[in-house]
């Protein structure tokens, strides 16, 4: 075993990449969460508290697949030049 192996960036234990795809542009996004922090979502944990690491973004994406380009498209609205 080498000494000094830094842990860079890794909140995330056990990680398993999730699969989303958007439901309006069929977009493949893929989610790097911890195993059983998704587990625990999935007993009903509230994402914000389940994955605190990840973006608005992402969690958005795990709850409803949407991705940002069609959240933006939905909800930004704001369109005037
Ligand atoms: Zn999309």
């Amino acid at each position: 075993m080498k000494g000094r192996n830094k842990m860079n960036n890794s909140k995330i234990a056990n990680p398993i990449i999730i699969k989303c795809t958007c439901p309006m542009c069929k977009t493949d996004a893929f989610i790097c969460v911890d195993a059983f922090d998704y587990g625990d979502w999935q007993n009903g944990k509230h994402a914000q508290d389940a994955f605190p690491y990840l973006s608005a973004n992402e969690r958005e994406m795990l709850i409803s697949g949407i991705c940002p380009d069609c959240w933006d498209k939905m909800f930004g609205g704001n369109d005037d030049e």
